[in-house]
């Protein structure tokens, strides 16, 4: 009798966390770490990164290339369109090697100090149409998007899930349908989807693009552009976003001094955060189409107009440092200022040190006895997130004891790297134990991100491993 194989199911713009997701269920096992070790051969995959690790090892098990799952069912096209090539092209191989946050790094992600959607969401109406039409409900990638709150397709708002490492979540149906939500989150919804399906962009022409638009839009002439006129009218634009969203309110604060929206215009090796040219197009452009049509014609634009002048870096980089001047004369705390002036750590130290000013710890939250255990715990390598639900702290107590403790941050690597270590000998090992030819390829191909730490971390023992176990290692 013929075999027939099947590939499991795969629905259009679905997103990778929801197909693994699917998969680790449908694996009947004791526990969730265990279907996950099952499947994808690590029990501690972050399923629902932005940038998955797993991509080569989920579409082995989708039978189909890693390609369609970047460019069809990942944010990658949304993350790395306004990065400029090589970046890209870094990006994706570090992604496929496996390594998340190397791919967020190599898009200069980390470095915009923005953090992560910290929800899931869905569409109330297309999780009915789903469970209707396939029995299931799935997420989709439009709504996955940063900033996005209403789906574009039933334009009512999305329901939103908090992330939950260890648990799989999916889409309810027969939830109730709210369509209370006002222009703009339209306009982001609408903008975003379609970015998400558009081709890179080049970022040469993309800022002459938005100059010559600033131009037409008053707010720059052709000798320079107002750069205190275009912050405050996009921060009356987006008022009510900035109450909802932390990300555009960091952004676009009154108190800070952050660059934005004029330091788009300097990219230097990194690039700029998506959700920063998703704010630019919104208010400068009145839908996607006219976007394109500028960016389209920029070319002409140039030709037929002077454009402005643009603010020079070293004006930008001078304005941070006066800001953490100031901050610093007021006595503000080194976390208060890293955020205030959106500098970095090391630079507001830095200027202190040239100031010859004492940096002053932040008041403490909480007292001695809490914060000797917020220290015994630290020492033994506990999670910053478990301590804090254990003693009822927040995470910012418990890293604020942990900013002042040098050793205790070493110790806590040591013991990170040891655990690490311990779980991809195992994991290791039990490959070993389930191949059926010993071939250093295949156990390669099962437990990719395991073997690549211990041949960086743990050579020695990697080699005197396979060496026992008879595979044919070359010495
Ligand atoms: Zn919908």
């Amino acid at each position: 009798m013929e075999l027939l194989q099947y590939a499991p199911r795969r629905y259009r713009d679905e997103t990778v966390y929801s197909m693994a997701a699917r998969l680790v269920l449908h694996d009947i096992s004791i526990s969730m770490s265990r279907s996950s070790q099952n499947v994808f051969q690590n029990k501690n995959l972050q399923l629902d990164s932005a940038l998955p690790s797993f991509l080569p090892l989920l579409a082995e098990k989708m039978q189909c290339s890693c390609d369609e799952l970047l460019q069809q069912h990942s944010l990658f096209p949304y993350y790395s369109m306004f990065a400029n090539k090589r970046a890209r092209q870094r990006a994706l191989s570090t992604l496929l090697r496996g390594d998340s946050s190397g791919a967020f790094k190599a898009l200069g992600l980390l470095a915009n100090r923005l953090a992560d959607e910290s929800h899931l969401k869905y569409c109330p109406m297309c999780a009915n149409n789903q469970k209707f039409a396939y029995g299931e409900t799935y997420w989709l990638r439009a709504h996955q998007l940063p900033l996005v709150s209403v789906c574009a397709e039933h334009k009512c708002k999305l329901i939103r899930v908090p992330r939950r490492r260890k648990h799989l979540l999916f889409p309810e149906h027969s939830k109730p349908i709210d369509y209370k939500f006002d222009a703009v989150a339209m306009k982001i919804a609408d903008i975003s989807r379609d970015l998400l399906n558009s081709s890179n962009f080049d970022n040469g022409k993309l800022l002459k693009g938005y100059a010559a638009r600033l131009v037409g839009r008053r707010l720059a002439t052709t000798k320079s552009i107002n750069l205190s006129k275009w912050f405050t009218e996009m921060s009356e634009y987006f008022v009510s976003l900035k109450a909802k969203d932390e990300r555009v309110s960091q952004l676009l604060s009154e108190q800070s001094e952050h660059g934005f929206p004029a330091n788009v215009f300097y990219s230097g090796n990194s690039s700029h955060h998506p959700i920063k040219h998703v704010l630019i197009i919104t208010f400068l452009f009145e839908h996607f189409g006219d976007f394109v049509v500028n960016y389209s014609n920029t070319s002409t634009i140039v030709d037929n107009q002077n454009l402005p002048e643009l603010p020079k870096q070293s004006d930008i980089d001078k304005a941070k440092h006066n800001k953490v001047k100031q901050y610093l004369n007021q006595n503000l705390s080194l976390r208060q200022i890293v955020k205030r002036a959106n500098a970095s750590a090391a630079t507001v130290r830095n200027i202190a040190k040239r100031q010859g000013v004492q940096l002053t710890s932040m008041k403490r939250q909480v007292d001695h006895t809490t914060e000797r255990l917020i220290t015994i715990k630290l020492m033994v390598g506990l999670p910053t997130e478990r301590i804090s639900l254990q003693l009822g702290v927040s995470i910012s107590d418990v890293e604020q004891v942990l900013s002042g403790q040098p050793e205790i941050k070493f110790l806590r690597r040591r013991i990170r790297n040891y655990r690490k270590r311990q779980q991809s000998r195992d994991n290791l090992l039990v490959t070993i134990g389930d191949l059926k030819h010993l071939r250093v390829k295949e156990v390669k191909k099962k437990c990719y991100a395991d073997y690549m730490w211990l041949y960086k971390n743990d050579n020695a023992w990697l080699f005197n491993t396979l060496r026992s176990h008879s595979f044919p290692v070359k010495i």
